[in-house]
This record gives C-alpha cells, structure tokens and sequence, in this order.
C-alpha cells in the first residue's frame, strides 16, 4: 500500500530541516525526503551562522520554536557580537561553527522530533491531480502519496560546478545534481532562472604559519543565539587575519581568462555581495589588499576556510595565489575552491505563504528560491513548512509581515520584486529595524507561535515566565518618580525642567544605565541580569518604538490615499533623486502602491502622504 503523509519536505538542507521541524511540530504527519541522510544539515560554504541581518533571522527562527538557533549554540567555536560599536538595534550575533557538531545537532534535534519520518532517496517527480499536489516519486519509483509537498532543493537544481575550464554536474562537491526534479517544474510551467555562487579552496591548518598573523579571538561572554540557551559550553577558540598582496592580485589577474566566472562560461548571476576574489580585483583593484579571515572548520579537525577568496580559477593557479598571502607561503589545499551554477524558481510565482500560484499545495523555501545563506533558507523553510501543515489540516495562513520581522521582510521583497543576484539579508532592507531588533524576536513572535501551535510547551513556559519578570521590572522602574531635585539628590542626571520623570524614563536616556539607577534606587537590585539588560535595551528603543508604530497606524490608514494626477513629483523635496526616478517610473496612484516601490522608506510615504493632502486641499 502507498505510504501517504500529511507535508513531505524534499532536501535535508536548513530550509528542508527547519521545514520539517515546523511541520511536524504543528501536528502533521511529515516526511523529509533527502538524497543521503548523512548530510542532513551539512554547510555547504562557510562554518558559521548569524551576522549582520542574518542574526536576526535566526533569533525569529528561535522564537517561533525552529532548530538552528540551538544547533548554532551547541556546535559554535566563536561566538561574537558584530557591530558592537552600533546600537543593539543593528547588533549581529555571529558564530562560526564546528562543521560536524553542527550537523549533529541539526539530525539529533531532527531525530527527537515527534511526527517525522526521515527518507533516504532523491525525488524524481511530483504528481498531481486537478492542479494540486498528490504524491512524490522517488527515483527508486517509490510513490508517497501526500497534499502538500515543501521543495527546498538549494542549489540542486541542474546544478553544475565550474573549476577553471572544468565543468561537473553535481548540487553542490560530492554530491549529484537533481535533473529530473528541475525538468518536472519546467514542464510545470515554473519560470526558473540560473544563478551562482562559489566557495574557496578548504586549506590544511597545519601547514599555516600564524606566527606573523593577527589573531581574533572570540567575545569573553558569548551570547546565544536560542532563547532556550543558558549558557554556551563549547570551547572557544581564535581565528587568524591575513592579507591578499599585489602579488596576488597579478597572478588572479593574468589569469582571468581561464576563471570559469570570467572566461565566459557561467551565465548565472551571483551574489554582490559575497563576491569571488576575480570580483574583488576587477572591480576594486587599486585597493593593495584584501582581508582574509582564517577560520578553524572545527575543534577537532585542521581544515580551515579562507573567508574571501571564493573561486573558480583552476586548481594550480588557486594553488600560486595562495602561496602569495602572508602566512599561507607553504600552505596545502585540502580541497579547490569552485563555483556552482543552479536553477532557482522565481519568487514571484509565490504566494506570502511560499505556496506556488501554479500548482496548490506545492511550497518553495530556501535557495531555490533566489537567496543565499543558511540563514535566509531557514527562515523559508520554516514558513513554509508551518504553512504546509496548515494546508494539510485545513487551517488558515500564516504569514508575517514586514513590521512583524525580518523573516516577513525577506519575504516580502522576494515576493514582490524577484531576484536579479542572490538575495541576502541586512539590517538595512527593514525599514522598522528600531523595533525588530534580535533581543525582543521572542516578544515579538513568540505569543504568536504559540497561538498557532508551532512552540512547544517548554518554550511556552520559558517564555511566560520571562515576560512576568519583564513586566515586574517594568512596573517597578515606572513606579519609581522623581523630581529633578530628587535626581540631583540621588546623583543622577536629569534635566533641571521642573518636570517628574520615572525611573523607566530616565533609563531611556543615553547617559543612564542600570548600574546607575541600581545604586541610587537599592529596590533595583532583586532582577537578573537578563532581564535587565531586556529592559535597558527596551527603555533605550521606547522612543522610537512608540514613533515607528504611530508611523505604521498613520500608513496603514492612508494606504487608499489618491496621490493627485497632475503631481509633479520632480519638485518634491526630501526625496533622493533615485527615489523620484522610481516614483515617476512606478507611478503609483495611491500610497498603498507607493509603499511597494523598492527602497521607499516609511518617512518618504509620510511625505508623500503629506504632500497628497496638501495638494488635495490646494
Ligand atoms: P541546501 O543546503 O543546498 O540543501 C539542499 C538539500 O536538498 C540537500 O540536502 C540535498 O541533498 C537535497 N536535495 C536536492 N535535490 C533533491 C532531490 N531531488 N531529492 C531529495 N533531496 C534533494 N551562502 C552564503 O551565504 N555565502 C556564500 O558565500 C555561499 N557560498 C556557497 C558556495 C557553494 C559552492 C554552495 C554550494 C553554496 C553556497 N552558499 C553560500 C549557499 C548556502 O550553502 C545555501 O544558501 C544554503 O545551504 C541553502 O540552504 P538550502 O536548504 O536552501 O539548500
């Protein structure tokens, strides 16, 4: 008899993985067809996680209940805060990671979770009946029958790899291609573009010479990226920094022609982003040098990734570059670097819920969607497959928006303008980045997530008791008022106004801080140190806050305002001239459509807005 599952999940990538997860622990019955189960949760490119932006996706994975923010705490080797110098708004958690300890625990937390089946083999086809999914077929010609079906293939698809001159259909090193999968969504009708990305030759540690390197270390008190996390345990150790040479850059140079990237033979885009080192020369070769970090591929092993010099030049030109860079003169690669080339399905054919327009109960997330990272593809994978079992059980869509997080603006803009490079995330594509920050993506989604059924009960419980602590600080630091000779009196600065402040005021101030307060106000002293750093963050951001959600409200309820026909918008000002180019391109009619132009921001809607009125009462 057919085996039949509610979601089947094909790829065991991060979005095939975080897809799974979700699906499963709505309740459905779900599959992950993966083609080797070994690999289940492998890096692909570079062992880490976080960053600029991606950080943030993987707190608002954490919050809904998905996997790799606890996979990332228990398998990173050094854990740092980028940006630190920035506000905690534009923070990036960042990780590199143990490359094994890190698939590990993507299979251990995958083989604890209730209602999956992991299956061995490739899926060859996807069946359909009326226009809805209804089963998928193996290669082996095993058949699954099934209502909703998660694709997260990555870079599978018609995958090619390029080293030099030399060209492999494989999905990504060591492993083969998915042809007939790609062939089946064309036939489908799916518009499919290529795109590329390369990774860098995998260097023997031992054969480094760190003596004359910078060494960067890990941060002293490692912030988890999990909620759930109360400490990291794993070792920490250091990374190396080194330099490309005018050497270097002579040897890439003369050597273009035979780059797969520059002679002509991938026609796929890549990312801008995360450039090959070709890129960097080409475009930017007056520079003398450009830095390389050293980074340790685990605890146990000596392979170590040279982050920044992706590559598809052939193997003994990568081997010459490399002996040019300072402490690399002897180094032995492990392994080439290469580019890979791959279909990916345009994200307009999505729905906000990642269902396809074209077939029902067919759902695309990860890199097959345009993007790049494990980061972005999880963060699909994990919409989706929460979606899938809503198909399956009949409930109602889940979507996040862009004031939601950064999860509802990635997919946003996939939705709305498709891909021309792969896409990644940054703290600048979310214009309500003050709100959206990495230290409240659990006030943020998590009652949410628990509302749909996606967190788990212990979560649940975690989260409850956080937010009462939350709130008795809250209510402590508003209950405590003070006139400005009281401060004074308490050593503490405020303005000499007349005007009472509360002590949840006084910490929004910039030169107050906790310790401050604490001192001067000993009833401050009984919370822990979590909590109050929630809360100083919280106090610091109120402002804004409270302005980014009246700027919301305000749009929100002007989205039908007409913009007037005769608007000359080349006499607005306040706006860049790349904006008005867009506006008279676009021309949108009301501010609703204004808003999905790319790059519109919501302080040039409130413009926009304004002016409409203006010249509307004209
Ligand atoms: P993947 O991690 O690729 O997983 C796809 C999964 O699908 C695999 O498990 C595969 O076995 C499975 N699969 C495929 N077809 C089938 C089928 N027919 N049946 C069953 N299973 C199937 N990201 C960056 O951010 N920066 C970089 O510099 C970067 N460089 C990269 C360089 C290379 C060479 C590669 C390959 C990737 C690079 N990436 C980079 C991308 C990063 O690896 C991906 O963004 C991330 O892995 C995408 O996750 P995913 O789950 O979408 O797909």
């Amino acid at each position: 008899m057919t085996q039949s599952y509610d979601v089947i999940v094909i790829g065991g990538g991060h979005a095939g993985a975080e897809a799974a997860a979700a699906a499963a622990r709505m309740g459905a019955r779900t599959a992950l067809v993966t083609q080797r189960r070994d690999t289940i949760g492998v890096m692909s490119c570079n062992p880490a996680i976080g960053g600029l932006g991606k950080g943030h996706l993987v707190r608002e994975i954490d919050a809904l209940d998905g996997i790799m923010g606890r996979a990332a705490d228990a398998s990173g080797i050094q854990f740092r805060v980028l940006n630190r110098k920035k506000g905690p708004a534009v923070h990036g958690l960042r990780t590199q990671a143990d490359r094994k300890l890190y698939r590990n625990a993507i299979q251990q937390l995958l083989a604890e979770t209730q209602n999956l089946t992991i299956i061995e083999g490739e899926a060859a086809d996807i069946e359909m009946e009326n226009g809805r999914v209804q089963s998928v077929v193996l290669a082996n010609g095993e058949t699954f029958n099934t209502g909703s079906v998660v694709v997260t293939t990555g870079t599978f698809l018609r995958g090619l790899i390029h080293i030099g001159q030399e060209t492999t259909p494989a999905g990504r090193v060591g492993d083969a291609p998915s042809v007939k999968l790609a062939q089946r969504l064309d036939a489908l009708g799916f518009q499919l573009g290529r795109l590329k990305t390369g990774t860098p030759a995998r260097l023997d540690g031992s054969t480094i010479d760190y003596s004359q390197l910078e060494k960067q270390d890990a941060d002293e008190h490692p912030v988890p990226f999990s909620f759930m996390t109360k400490a990291i345990t794993t070792p920490q150790i250091a990374c190396h920094i080194t330099r490309t040479t005018p050497e270097t850059h002579k040897i890439i140079q003369d050597n273009l022609h035979v780059s797969a990237m520059y002679s002509g033979k991938i026609e796929g885009v890549g990312p801008r982003y995360c450039p090959s080192i070709e890129d960097k020369i080409v475009r930017f070769g007056e520079r003398d040098g450009h830095q390389i970090f050293l980074e340790p591929e685990g605890l146990d092993d000596t392979t170590v990734y040279p982050n920044g010099l992706s590559t598809s030049l052939p193997a003994n030109v990568q081997n010459a570059f490399l002996r040019t860079i300072p402490g690399l003169e002897n180094v032995r690669i492990i392994r080439p670097g290469y580019a890979i080339e791959y279909d990916h399905v345009d994200p307009r054919e999505l729905l906000p819920t990642l269902e396809s327009k074209r077939v029902a109960g067919l759902f695309f997330a990860g890199q097959v969607n345009g993007t790049t990272g494990y980061e972005e593809a999880a963060a699909q994978g994990l919409m989706a497959g929460i979606n899938a079992a809503r198909a399956a059980s009949g409930g109602g869509e889940v979507v996040l928006g862009r004031m939601d997080g950064y999860i509802g603006v990635m997919i946003d803009d996939l939705l709305q303008y498709g891909v021309t490079e792969p896409y990644r995330m940054f703290t600048s594509r979310a214009e309500y980045r003050l709100t959206l920050r990495a230290d409240n993506a659990d006030q943020r989604l998590t009652p949410r997530g628990i509302d749909i059924g996606v967190v788990h009960n212990e979560r649940a419980c975690v989260f409850t008791q956080k937010c009462a602590q939350l709130a008795q600080l809250r209510s402590s630091l508003r209950a405590i008022v003070l006139s400005p000779a009281q401060a004074l009196q308490k050593g503490l600065p405020m303005n000499q106004d007349g005007q009472r402040r509360t002590a949840y005021e006084l910490l929004s101030y910039p030169d107050v801080d906790y310790a401050q307060l604490a001192a001067a106000l000993p009833e401050l002293n009984v919370f822990s140190a979590a909590i109050i750093e929630d809360i100083s963050t919280e106090a610091k951001y109120a402002v804004y806050t409270s302005r980014q959600k009246q700027e919301i409200e305000i749009l929100n309820r002007e989205a039908h305002l007409k913009l007037p026909e005769d608007f000359d918008i080349s006499q607005l000002s306040g706006f860049s001239n790349e904006l008005k180019q867009k506006l008279l391109n676009f021309k949108p009619r009301t501010i609703g459509q204004a808003s999905k132009i790319e790059g519109m921001t919501s302080a040039a809607l409130l413009l926009l807005a304004s002016y409409a009125h203006k010249h509307t009462a004209a």
